[in-house]
């Protein structure tokens, strides 16, 4: 989901960039969002707050009906209300296009949420209760009689859509809800009003891209609506006393400190606590930041940019997208309001993750410098690698930190930057960028195969990049270099790559210091059409659209024929495009009574069915225990953070913390340095057979074969860490550091390393395809690769290339020893010296610079040029004899006028022959009156050199003046 508001940024940007006149557009900080900009949002909780004192929630009363047993919960069902984005006397005017444009982003965050929220459902209609608030509007908004009287039927959640159109201000939209429902098991917001405003945010029309970014802005706003907020806390919902929070429980939950000399609120309500704690890595976390900057607009009613930045409830919009993550919903569960919110619907995220409490307190003013930050006008790609920028602070929500800020034409997922108007020539034709949904910012100088190698630059390119499944492995390509790709592998990780296209090195790339992050940022194919929303690389199509980009019109689903049917063919599984597939992506499993892919229950991250709790992976916050995800690990086990399992403490133990630590033992066990050691067995053995020394599990140390404890494991084994053993090597690995990374194969067995792991190749390949053993990718010592197999020796027009590959030789080549020359030339070829090497020509031949020859087998003799050279006589030149111009109309060096040495263009002379004087670009016998040559030929007016000479005596005098006095 990771989706931008770029375009907003380039409209705003224009200006910027004709000042500062940079072939780079620098993306600015983006519009923001004014959730308490709008005193009445806050208003408006605090009178809610009032009216539940006032009318308090009869608890016993409730304790009796709760134990009655919950109601299923259901996917939310939230209702929408659009009339009021019509133009309205006196008010903004708004086009039909922009409120198709409104809707239609609402509509695919309404359906989003239908995903990513259950609830107990409402039993009977929706009705807003205008005495919750003090004038009896939603926040400006008078429902109508019906909506107050008889309700809305099917509706849990009910929102009005608003606008406005300040052009000035620099804000987006803004929202909050004005209702709560409370019934006896459960309090939530029942109705919420979101504000658009319209001057900032506007359909340009073409761009899928900003429909993607402005649907994020939208969900951003309803997420306001669904309680995260600092002015709604005081309203959370306490489930345990069945009461609003109340204003005194909501303060308890923030604690104020100084952060980077900012006055920050940090925010400690349960599960957000427990969020920040894991994820950073910092136990003594007291929550997680809210923003401390920006005014009431922004303060404290979002996550503190600098120390997660991209988070979708972070304060404006960015370049790089904003993420909908696990620490949203973690706030969203505090709110006490919703039952299941699902992170199978969510993005991962890596800013500052596990960097520790220095990275939470100090970020960028750490001694450490940190990845996510940047130096000042450091060029970089950006932290998920989505474009390349440069080091800045503008970000009026980064606490001053600097960090890598996309130049919007060097957004790599904008196809528009393919041909952007403004960078030089040179750019497009010599670079291998490649701007689309499925390019990455990489460190690269490779050019195309046709550079001329004039665009020089900070070394950055966009490339096309594809990862595995797993996420372990990513593969770059080029569309201007065919058949050529790099693949970088977990140990490849940071490591440059040549890239060699037919024996011509054309640069290197540098692969991911992280591959992982990088596969879990992919943009959807054509960012959704319209139609859907983008979730971890894969759309979620809106009702009545499917495809892999939601471009398809199909109320059912898409065969993997590509027919639009009513239901899934046996076998296949609808998915979220809505295209039927034999698999369901991580996070939903198959369940073949629907034919459909459904979501694992929101405990679960992976999941097998029939049941969608029938957990084999757990989220964020939870662990494996028995198929079901805890957030606590029974007694005897505990929470293993590697494998996210409940592992079982060391023999001995009753509770544990980790392998290596006890915190009680059993009978017959004494405690040793948080080990238990059985009495009767000999050190280090913490448990051991009926001969002493004969160890079962060590004190501290691995377990190896046969019973013995040592620091070390022998070859062939790793470190396991989970259960203080030395575990086997995957077959055909002789070293790995776990179970997946195998560092050396067992050759001897015909393994071969294939990325981290070892496969079997048919001899002579090194290592070869994945899918077909005989399929070489390189050879063995002294071979050569050709076609995929391995020779000693390459085809005739082939030679010996670099990398032990087969390289073709030049055009018209027999044989050859290099990528250069010819030994001897095919038929209809001759041999021709040309820069004292010998290649082969043929009647046609022409050779760069020239564009056309005349003549045959005159290769050099040009008839035209190149782009950016100019005809003088038959060559080909950058720049044109004295007396010429290169004019660019027809691409020949064309003669200056008349008594004219040197020239720009017909009428711009910029030197004259002998004898003649430059007046006003053109050359004159004599200088007209008024002015008078100078040394190099040129009028200079006769009144300027008297103001000279006037200088001269003044500066003279006051020299004189300074040295007398
Ligand atoms: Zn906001």
């Amino acid at each position: 989901m990771s989706c931008l508001n770029k375009n907003i940024f380039i409209r705003t940007l224009l200006l910027f960039f004709l000042l500062q006149a940079k072939k780079h557009v620098f993306a600015q900080e983006g519009y923001t969002c004014s959730h308490d900009y709008d005193d009445l949002i806050y208003e408006t909780q605090n009178n809610l707050n009032e009216y539940f004192k006032q009318n308090p929630i009869n608890s016993q009363e409730d304790e009796q009906n709760r134990n009655l047993g919950g109601q299923t919960i259901q996917p939310i069902r939230i209702t929408t209300d659009f009339t009021r984005l019509t133009a309205q006397p006196g008010g903004p005017a708004i086009t039909t296009d922009q409120i198709n444009y409104l809707i239609s982003v609402s509509t695919t965050v309404v359906n989003f949420l239908s995903n990513f929220i259950k609830v107990k459902p409402n039993t009977s209609n929706n009705i807003f209760n205008n005495k919750q608030t003090n004038d009896g509007t939603c926040i400006t908004v008078i429902p109508s009689q019906d909506d107050q009287t008889i309700g809305i039927t099917n509706s849990d959640l009910h929102l009005y859509f608003i606008f406005n159109s300040e052009s000035k201000a620099g804000y987006l939209a803004n929202a909050g809800f004005c209702n709560l429902q409370q019934t006896s098991t459960y309090l939530r917001p029942n109705f919420g009003r979101v504000l658009f405003n319209i001057a900032n945010m506007k359909n340009s029309g073409t761009n899928l891209e900003q429909y993607q970014n402005d649907v994020m802005v939208t969900l951003h706003e309803v997420i306001h609506v669904l309680g995260f907020s600092y002015g709604a806390m005081q309203n959370w919902y306490n489930k345990s006393t069945n009461q609003l929070l109340g204003q005194t429980a909501a303060n308890n939950l923030i604690t104020t400190q100084k952060i980077r000399g900012l006055d920050t609120k940090i925010l400690g309500s349960p599960n957000v606590l427990a969020t920040a704690q894991k994820y950073y890595g910092c136990p003594t976390l007291k929550g997680m930041q809210l923003e401390n900057q920006g005014g009431s607009g922004s303060v404290n009613s979002h996550w503190e940019r600098t120390i997660i930045r991209s988070e979708i409830m972070t304060a404006s919009a960015l370049t790089e997208g904003l993420n909908l993550t696990f620490f949203t919903i973690a706030l969203l569960k505090d709110t006490g309001y919703w039952d299941d919110v699902n992170e199978n619907v969510t993005d991962p995220i890596y800013w500052g993750r596990g960097k520790g409490c220095d990275f939470f307190e100090k970020a960028c003013s750490s001694s450490t410098q940190y990845e996510e930050f940047a130096t000042p006008g450091q060029l970089a790609c950006s932290f998920w690698g989505d474009g390349q920028g440069k080091g800045s602070n503008s970000d009026s929500y980064g606490d001053t930190c600097n960090v890598i800020q996309i130049y919007s034409n060097r957004l790599c997922s904008d196809i528009a930057n393919q041909n952007y108007q403004n960078d030089p020539a040179s750019f497009n034709s010599d670079t291998s960028n490649d701007f689309s949904y499925n390019s990455k910012c990489f460190v690269s100088n490779v050019y195309s195969p046709s550079s001329q190698y004039k665009y020089t630059d900070e070394n950055l390119r966009c490339h096309f990049y594809q990862c595995t499944p797993d996420k372990t492995q990513l593969t770059i390509s080029f569309s201007q270099i065919p058949n050529t790709q790099i693949v970088c592998g977990y140990s490849d990780q940071g490591t440059q790559k040549d890239v060699v296209y037919q024996g011509n090195k054309l640069g290197q790339v540098t692969c991911p210091s992280n591959i992982a992050r990088m596969c879990d940022d992919q943009q959807c194919v054509n960012f959704c059409t319209y139609n859907g929303i983008c979730i971890r690389g894969q759309c979620l199509c809106n009702p009545g659209f499917g495809g892999v980009d939601c471009s398809q019109q199909c109320q059912g689903f898409i065969s993997q024929a590509g027919i639009c049917v009513d239901s899934c063919p046996n076998g296949t599984f609808g998915n979220s495009d809505n295209v039927c597939r034999q698999t369901c992506p991580n996070g939903t499993y198959p369940d073949s009574n629907s034919g459909l892919c459904k979501l694992c229950d929101f405990s679960c991250s992976q999941c097998t069915g029939p049941s969608n709790n029938q957990c084999t992976a757990c989220q964020f916050l939870s662990y494996l225990s028995n198929g079901t995800c805890v957030t606590t690990c029974p007694n005897g086990l505990f929470a293993d953070e590697a494998s996210k399992t409940c592992n079982k403490c060391p023999d001995g133990c009753t509770s544990c913390t980790s392998y290596t630590t006890c915190t009680g033992c059993k009978a017959g066990y004494s405690s040793t340095s948080n080990t238990c050691v059985s009495s009767s067995c000999t050190s280090p053995c913490a448990t051991c057979t009926s001969t002493a020394a004969s160890c079962l599990s060590c004190v501290q140390l691995y377990l190896q074969q046969p019973n013995k404890c040592d620091s070390s494991c022998p070859s062939g084994y790793f470190k396991n860490s989970v259960n203080m053993t030395c575990t086997a090597c995957p077959t055909g690995c002789k070293n790995c550091s776990d179970a997946k990374t195998c560092t050396l194969c067992d050759t001897s067995s015909g393994y071969r390393l294939f990325g981290s792991t070892c496969t079997i190749c048919t001899s002579p390949c090194a290592t070869c395809s994945l899918t077909d053993p005989k399929s070489c990718l390189t050879c063995e010592n002294g071979l050569y690769l050709q076609n995929s197999q391995c020779v000693a020796t390459c085809q005739k027009g082939y030679f010996n290339g670099p990398n032990y590959t087969c390289s073709p030789c030049i055009q018209g080549c027999d044989q050859c020893s290099n990528g250069n020359s010819c030994t001897t030339c095919n038929s209809n070829y001759k041999t021709y010296t040309y820069k004292n090497v010998q290649v082969c020509i043929n009647s046609s031949s022409c050779f760069s610079p020239c564009s056309t020859c005349s003549g045959t087998f005159q290769p050099t003799t040009c008839a035209s040029c190149n782009k950016n050279f100019y005809l003088q006589d038959t060559s080909c030149v950058p720049q044109c004899n004295q007396g010429y111009y290169g004019n660019k109309t027809n691409q020949k060096c064309t003669q200056c006028p008349t008594n004219c040495l040197t020239c720009s263009d017909s009428s711009t002379c910029t030197q004259c022959s002998n004898k003649y004087f430059l007046s006003q670009k053109i050359c004159v016998s004599a200088c007209p009156q008024g002015s008078s040559a100078n040394n190099n030929q040129v009028c200079i007016s006769t009144d300027l050199k008297t103001f000279g000479n006037l200088q001269y005596f003044t500066l003279t005098l006051i020299l004189l003046l300074i040295i007398l006095f």
